[in-house]
């Protein structure tokens, strides 16, 4: 369970978030929406721990990894983290890039070869294993990038609009995979993006934020049916 409690950030005399209150169920596939410059990645990475908060608390399990006071650094937070920008290994093939982090953590070379096939499969590459980098497409190596958390079962997945350098087709692909993966796996994710359709599609409950502020959190239906601000309306309709 992942917990933000009135959170707030500035940074300097600029306040970037305001407020955020959000309880993240266990298991849950959360989006947290909003148009460019809300504040969203700015709060995914003080969940991630790259940023200290300013004010109020974030909670992972029992666990009080963020405060004013208290700062648990990124590595020691369990969280898997997808990013826009990916940085692959330009020397290593896809698999050893993708099984990096079990190799070190002692995995034996079997029981990484086939958990780096399972988590390739899961993102459509199958049969990849041995290719470079650099022979990949920009959206086949956001895929690797994708493998590469998966592989470590984090409890909690945070992605950065994983799919906004792919094309419309193979991203309506990659929306179905992680649907059918986050089933399959329980796993928490906390999706951002700035795609409404992307949110809808994907998430059981969509966190749309507004200048800094928390200004609906709710079901895609609740959403649609009942938005609480004329931001909102024009927003999910896909008017901004
Ligand atoms: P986008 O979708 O364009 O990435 P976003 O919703 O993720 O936008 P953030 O990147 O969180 O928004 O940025 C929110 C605001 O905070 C912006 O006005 C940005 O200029 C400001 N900001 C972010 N990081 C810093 C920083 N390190 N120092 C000063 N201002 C910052």
């Amino acid at each position: 369970r992942l917990i933000l409690d009135r959170v707030s950030k500035s940074f300097g005399d600029v306040q970037v978030l305001q407020d955020v209150s959000i309880d993240v169920r266990d298991g849950e596939f959360l989006a947290i929406l909003g148009p460019s410059g809300c504040g969203k990645t700015t709060l995914l990475r003080l969940i991630a721990g790259f940023e200290r908060v300013t004010s109020g608390e974030i909670r992972i399990g029992e666990k009080t990894v963020s405060a004013p006071n208290r700062h648990v650094p990124p590595e020691d937070r369990q969280v898997g983290i997808v990013f826009q920008s990916y940085a692959l290994w330009p020397h290593m093939t896809v698999a050893q890039n993708v099984g990096y982090s079990q190799r070190v953590l002692g995995a034996s070379k079997d029981e990484t070869r086939k958990k780096v096939a399972e988590a390739l499969g899961v993102v459509g590459l199958g049969g990849f294993e041995d290719r470079s980098p650099s022979k990949l497409s920009g959206g086949q190596r956001q895929r690797v990038a994708l493998a590469r958390c998966l592989v470590q079962s984090p409890n909690l997945v945070l992605l950065d609009e994983p799919l906004a350098n792919l094309d419309v087709h193979l991203r309506a692909s990659m929306e179905d995979e992680f649907s059918d993966f986050h089933r399959r796996s329980g796993s928490t994710m906390v999706y951002i993006t700035h795609d409404q359709a992307e949110a809808m599609a994907m998430a059981d409950r969509i966190a749309v934020m507004d200048r800094g502020r928390l200004a609906q959190l709710a079901t895609p239906a609740e959403l649609h049916d009942r938005p609480a601000t004329e931001m909102i309306a024009s927003f999910i309709g896909g008017g901004m």
